[in-house]
């Protein structure tokens, strides 16, 4: 069990800081049964505690109030972040906790994180970055990524995160979509990745790295990250960009094609802080864990931004998951809210509620989870093994922040993703035969009524939504149609106002004039004893338009057979009826997946058409 290896204990994490700080001085379903109810309180009230009351009080304005901001109307994400806790009662409360890959501990407290992030902006200012310049990081969860992070947005330059498994050609494609002036990674992601592409990037002016004096010393064309903070002060103000001015340039998780460049501003603080409240329940002084890298917009929005603006300590995990150490860091950090995606719950899933039950989750008090469509079976596992239901929430990169969520002071109806953020107006609009909105003669949308299936559409307007794709103007006021923001994903909401997932529009399954989800074939399928994960595409078929087939992984114990696939056929035509049951199962093992945890449908049909595979940048190795 890895739970001895994950410290947490004080002590020790202060000396692995002071190791640290020798090294680097400047710092250191829809066919849901019965809701569940929430889980046992524990003696502090939720934030947001009656959802319609929430919803007709709520305003930006004064969410937007409830922030210090700037003097002169400047508003700057990581002054709301850092400084407002370091200079206020929280100065000493530990902001991130990070865990290297041997579990041992390093801290930064509001105070120190203050500093560093000083120190970071101080080396940008001294290197002539510009304002709105594009400050890539390319490194694993350590803490210079962080410190890189909210010292760029400090500075007034702009945030853009890579996932550090990118090889080189998604780097370069990404560097050279975002205009890169400064790259910081380490010493050996430079020489394995990046090193060969300079010549091609000449507006990359900087190159800043983490490693050990020798190894950067015998790089040309780099500089030493931690003697250029060395020398910079520990003090120096946040820029004072205004709510416009754009903070992090994040880039989609290349599920349905290419990844896009999403532009986002320093208001989207606002939302942040908002749903980090109301959605993840987080108070000050709350263990935080959100489990995404920040090369995914989650892992930025709330690994980093919404936690620290509400007074929490984050946890972060340098390591991949692995059961024993993910219950571990629960166990061991006392974890009160956690953020995750449905893959990793499925996969704990599969290890069994037992062995959640030889850990010590006592601290924790609200599970949620973002990213896919959460299957009803693990909402109800969540409360086998957590004794919590697990909150789904839906948003995307473009949303920047969480959008349509389950809420901690709501019963949770498995497998919807719940009920519109209050300040956010969601509605779901009709689509013509060619999968295009249809308006009204008015020009506006032709909205559909409750229970109908359509394109889930966000009235624009909240602060944490995209305002560019970069480089894309077409592509990006393409989303904008009838006073609506199109997200691309199909819907229903059901009479209470919950809204159920159906699939991406380009997912979607045609067969014999129904229109069929993967997700909810996928959930059915994840019911059976025998099935660990499961991805459904439709198969072109001369009679019904489209067939369903399913592509199988199976849970340890289970031989891929004749039988078996005849018993998973009548299970799934009994659970889904004979039209929208898979008709056709292929035992695999593994599901292609991306890099944010995505079933990757489209590399699945691929696959099974013998066709081009795509872009596939972000795809988890191995799939
Ligand atoms: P790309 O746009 O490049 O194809 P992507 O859409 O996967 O990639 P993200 O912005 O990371 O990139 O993911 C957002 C999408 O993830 C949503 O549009 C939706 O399809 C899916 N998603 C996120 N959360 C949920 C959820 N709770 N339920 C269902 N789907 C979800
Ligand atoms: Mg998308």
């Amino acid at each position: 069990m890895a739970t001895g290896a994950v410290g947490h204990n004080v002590g020790l994490a202060q000396i692995a800081l002071t190791q640290r700080e020798r090294h680097m001085t400047a710092f250191t379903g829809q066919h849901a049964a019965e809701p569940i109810h929430k889980g046992p309180a524990s003696g502090l009230a939720p934030n947001l505690e009656d959802y319609d009351l929430a919803r007709s009080q709520f305003s930006w304005a004064s969410a937007r109030a409830e922030l210090a901001g700037l003097p002169g109307d400047a508003l700057n994400i990581a002054y709301e972040a850092v400084d407002r806790q370091a200079d206020g009662p929280l100065a000493d409360t530990v902001a991130l906790r990070f865990l290297d890959l041997g579990g041992v501990a390093a801290e930064l407290t509001y105070a120190q994180l203050k500093r560093a992030t000083s120190r970071f902006a101080g080396v940008l200012e001294q290197l002539g970055v510009a304002r709105g310049e594009r400050v890539f990081v390319l490194a694993g969860r350590i803490p210079e990524l962080y410190v890189a992070a909210l010292g760029t947005l400090r500075h007034g330059s702009v945030f853009c995160p890579l996932f550090s498994a990118f090889g080189p050609e998604p780097i370069e494609q990404r560097l050279r979509l975002g205009d890169a002036r400064v790259l910081v990674t380490t010493v050996t992601l430079y020489t394995r990745r990046v090193a060969g592409l300079r010549p091609r990037l000449p507006g990359l002016a900087h190159v800043l790295l983490i490693g050990s004096d020798a190894e950067i010393e015998a790089l040309p064309g780099t500089d030493d990250l931690r003697a250029l903070m060395d020398r910079a002060p520990d003090h120096r103000e946040p820029a004072a960009t205004a709510p416009e001015d754009m903070a992090c340039l994040h880039f989609t998780s290349g599920t349905t094609g290419e990844p896009k460049g999403a532009v986002h501003v320093h208001e989207a603080v606002v939302g942040h802080r908002a749903t980090g409240r109301m959605v993840l329940d987080l108070h000050p002084g709350d263990i935080f864990w959100c489990t995404a890298d920040p090369g995914w917009v989650t892992g930025t929005s709330y690994g980093i931004i919404a936690p620290l603006t509400i007074g929490a300590t984050c946890v972060v995990d340098e390591a991949e998951l692995a059961v024993d150490r993910w219950y571990g860091i629960l166990q061991d950090q006392h974890v009160t809210v956690w953020y995750t995606a449905p893959t990793a719950l499925r996969m704990l899933m599969r290890a069994g509620a037992e062995v959640a039950h030889e850990y010590d989750l006592s601290a924790l008090r609200f599970v949620a989870s973002v990213g896919e469509p959460l299957n009803p079976e693990v909402v109800h596992w969540g409360q086998e093994a957590f004794g919590l239901p697990v909150h789904d929430n839906w948003w995307q990169t473009e949303t920047g922040g969480i959008m349509i969520a389950n809420y901690r002071s709501m019963d949770v109806r498995p497998g919807s993703m719940g009920r519109p953020l209050p300040g956010v107006e969601a509605d779901v609009c009709r689509r013509d035969a060619d999968d295009k909105p249809l308006l009204a003669t008015d020009g506006s949308l032709e909205l559909a009524s409750e229970g109908e299936q359509g394109e889930l559409v966000l009235r624009p307007g909240w602060p944490s939504m995209f305002r560019a794709y970069l480089g894309d103007p077409v592509r990006y006021s393409e989303r904008f149609v009838g006073g609506w923001y199109l997200t691309g994903d199909l819907v229903r909401r059901d009479a209470d106002g919950y809204f159920w997932f159906i699939g991406r529009g380009n997912d979607v399954i045609k067969s014999s004039g129904h229109l069929i989800g993967p997700f909810e074939v996928e959930s059915a399928l994840l019911e059976h004893e025998a099935i660990g994960e499961a991805g459904v595409i439709g198969k072109p078929d001369p009679v019904a338009g489209e067939i369903v087939k399913a592509f199988v992984l199976l849970n340890p114990g289970f031989e891929p057979d004749e039988e078996l696939r005849r018993d998973i056929l009548a299970f799934s035509r009994r659970r889904l009826g004979a039209a929208v049951a898979p008709r056709e199962i292929d035992f695999v093992d593994v599901v292609p997946r991306n890099r944010s945890g995505k079933i990757m449908r489209r590399v699945l049909k691929a696959r099974e058409l013998g066709l081009p595979e795509g872009d596939l940048s972000t795809m988890e190795p191995g799939s």
